[in-house]
Formats: C-alpha cells, sequence, structure tokens
C-alpha cells in the first residue's frame, strides 16, 4: 500500500454565507471530501488562534507542539520547534524503517545546501532536511517529478523562471505518478491560507478553483492500492470576514485501503501522525 498526503493550509469549516467560499459552486470536490471527512479539533488545548508552524510541527511529530511552546506560532518554526522536528518526523520516522518517502513540492533551488542556509525555513522544510533523498528541485520539477507548490508554476515567475507553465490537471497527473513510485508522498499547497488572509473572495475563489481541479483528478487517477489523505492545520479561508485564522475544526479525510483505520477515533492534530504510522507500519515501534 501507497499513501499519498495532501496538506492544505488554512481551511476549516466554516458556515455557509457570503463569507465562506469553500462551497460546492467554488470547489465541489473539496467540499464533497470535507463532507466525508472526520473533523479535527486544531486548538491544542492552548489559549490562542491556532498557527501555522505549531499546527503542522503537531501533524507532522505527533507531538503537542503548541503545548510544547506554551502558546502557537505563526509563520516559521524557531528553535525550540526546530529541535523538536529534527529530533523526529513523519519523514525521518518512515525513513528509518525502511519506506521510501518523498515530498513532492519543488523548491526553487539547486541544492540542500541552499536550502538550509535560508533564514527562514517551514515545518516541511525542516522535515525534509532531515531526511535523505526526499527532497526535489527545480530540474525535478522541470522533468515532471516535481510539482510546485502553486501547482502551475506562476508563482516563480517573479522570481526569474522562464520555463513553461502547466495547469492544476496535469500538477495532479505528476503528483500521482510521484505517488506511484512511493511508499509515502507529501504535496503541500498553502496558497489557501494566503488568499484567507487577504480577505479578497475573488482572490479565494481563483485559489480553491485550482486546487479543486488539482483535487479531482487526483481522485480520478488514484489507484486501489493507494490511501489518500488530505488535511489541514487551521481554519482560515473559510471566513473571509477576519483576516487572521480562525477557531473552526479542519477536516481529515481518507480514501482507499485502510481509510477507517486512519479516521477512527482521531480528534485533534495530534493523531494524525500515529494513525499513519500504526497503518504504514503495523510492525514497527509506533509507541513513541
Ligand atoms: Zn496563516
Amino acid at each position: 500500500m501507497r499513501v499519498l498526503y495532501v496538506f492544505i493550509d488554512g481551511v476549516g469549516y466554516g458556515e455557509a454565507g457570503e463569507k465562506n467560499p469553500v462551497c460546492p459552486e467554488v470547489c465541489p470536490t473539496l467540499c464533497a471530501l470535507m463532507q466525508d471527512a472526520v473533523h479535527l479539533d486544531t486548538r491544542l488545548e492552548v489559549p490562542g488562534l491556532p498557527q501555522s508552524a505549531t499546527g503542522q510541527a503537531t501533524l507532522y511529530t505527533g507531538v503537542n507542539a503548541a503545548q510544547v511552546m506554551g502558546r502557537h506560532k505563526e509563520g516559521f518554526p524557531g528553535p525550540t520547534l526546530c529541535k523538536l522536528l529534527q529530533e523526529n518526523n513523519l519523514f525521518m520516522e518512515l525513513h528509518r524503517r525502511g519506506l521510501s518517502v518523498c515530498f513532492a513540492d519543488a523548491y526553487f533551488a539547486d541544492t540542500a545546501d541552499e536550502l538550509a542556509a535560508r533564514r527562514f525555513k517551514s515545518v516541511t522544510t525542516i522535515m525534509a532536511l532531515t531526511t535523505p533523498g526526499v527532497i526535489r528541485y527545480q530540474k525535478d520539477m522541470l522533468a515532471g517529478r516535481a510539482v510546485l507548490h502553486d501547482l502551475t508554476r506562476e508563482a516563480i515567475i517573479p522570481k526569474g523562471y522562464t520555463g513553461p507553465l502547466i495547469t492544476p490537471s496535469i500538477a495532479a497527473d505528476q503528483i500521482l505518478a510521484i505517488a506511484a513510485e512511493h511508499d509515502f508522498t507529501l504535496f503541500e499547497y498553502f496558497l489557501t491560507d494566503i488568499a484567507g488572509h487577504s480577505q479578497n473572495r475573488e482572490r479565494a475563489e481563483e485559489v480553491l478553483r485550482s486546487l479543486d481541479t488539482c483535487l479531482a483528478g487526483l481522485l480520478n487517477g488514484l489507484d486501489g492500492d493507494t490511501l489518500f489523505i488530505l488535511t489541514s492545520d487551521h481554519g482560515n479561508i473559510e471566513d473571509l470576514g477576519t483576516r487572521g485564522h480562525t477557531f473552526n475544526q479542519v477536516p481529515l479525510v481518507a480514501r482507499g485501503p485502510l481509510a477507517g483505520q486512519i479516521l477512527a477515533g482521531a480528534t485533534s492534530l495530534m493523531d494524525v501522525m500515529p494513525h499513519l504510522l500504526r497503518i504504514l507500519c503495523p510492525q514497527g515501534d509506533n509507541t513513541r
């Protein structure tokens, strides 16, 4: 069995209405997935609005990172969260257990040293740097073996990219091809969070439509041996009435083999990693 894990930043369950672009008219596939999903709490028993660094660190370590920090940490992880992620994370743990792991997002960079030297590193970059062979570069993207975080590559035009653009459907095909070659593949999409902060309904719809086309392509092309998982770190885009994040719950979607075991009993961001390890490495040590 293989796993394709799609992480979408800043998508929660909100009240239907003018302020919520996450609706069937805009993103029918995402809405259908969310309807079938388990709802996860993102507050992690720590006061304040849920944030990305602590939420994502929790998803990828299984440890309550907000509690470790004593608060919700936005944006990029600082020393404490870096240490937590460098000690153990989903990529490391699966690699240690002999599984092939891939981070399907293409970096607009050429080497790991270049990434390591960046001043601000995301949770996924810190975790990708801990594990050999998971990082994909610009050359991989150009060869169709990695997908830029925005699906279409438009985001790197201002950074000097002059190559071809691709459609969200082609991005989906490429993600599926990458997933077919690995035991575990992660794809991260964060334009949803940025669009949420913008409070711009038009931009939010544009981002959600693009994502939805990709999701439809992924679901269409999934083989029977691949477990599809989708989740988020906190709410945001589902309430354009506020510039910040929300306290709303987020979806945990699982489709395919052993989906029921991913969902059963999951109530918070902390539950995703242990459930994944349990099904991917049933003989392994899952006690940590
Ligand atoms: Zn945000």
